[in-house]
């Protein structure tokens, strides 16, 4: 049996006195390219709320998987808006897919949940 439990965006510690917009899971708010409601401050991972429209196949999970592409995916925007380039979204957020630890075999494509 395999059980889970809700991740909690800890975002204390980078509040003090700035004013983020933060999602309803209580997330700083990200755009399309990862960007905050603040200038030049990106968030990637489990701290951020995925703010803009997703796939259809593709929801936020604060997984490993996501904070690591979501990472990948911030410093590229990062650099795209320093060189003035136009970059679009990475295909990784077309399709949820998740694979897990400890070296078993389940990889999780599209939206392997009830809801939705
Ligand atoms: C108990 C538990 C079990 C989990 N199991 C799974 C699982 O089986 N599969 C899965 O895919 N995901 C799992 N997750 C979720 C997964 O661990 C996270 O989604 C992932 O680690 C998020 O990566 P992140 O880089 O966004 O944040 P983190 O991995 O939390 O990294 C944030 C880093 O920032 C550092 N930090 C915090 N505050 C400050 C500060 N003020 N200054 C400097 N550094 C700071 C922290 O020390 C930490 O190293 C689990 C999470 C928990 C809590």
């Amino acid at each position: 049996m395999v059980g889970a439990t809700e991740v909690t965006p800890n975002i204390e510690p980078f509040l003090c006195g700035n004013n983020f917009d933060l999602g309803e899971d209580g997330g700083l708010k990200v755009d399309d390219h990862m960007h905050t409601s603040l200038s030049d401050i990106y968030a990637a991972g489990d701290i951020c709320t995925a703010s803009w429209q997703p796939s259809p196949m593709w929801q936020q999970m604060r997984l490993w998987t996501q904070a690591r592409q979501m990472g990948w995916y911030a410093a590229k925007c990062m650099a795209a808006a320093t060189l003035g380039y136009s970059i679009d979204m990475d295909f990784s957020f077309e399709l949820f897919a998740h694979v897990t630890f400890f070296n078993y075999k389940v990889v999780l494509p599209g939206k392997y949940h009830t809801w939705g």
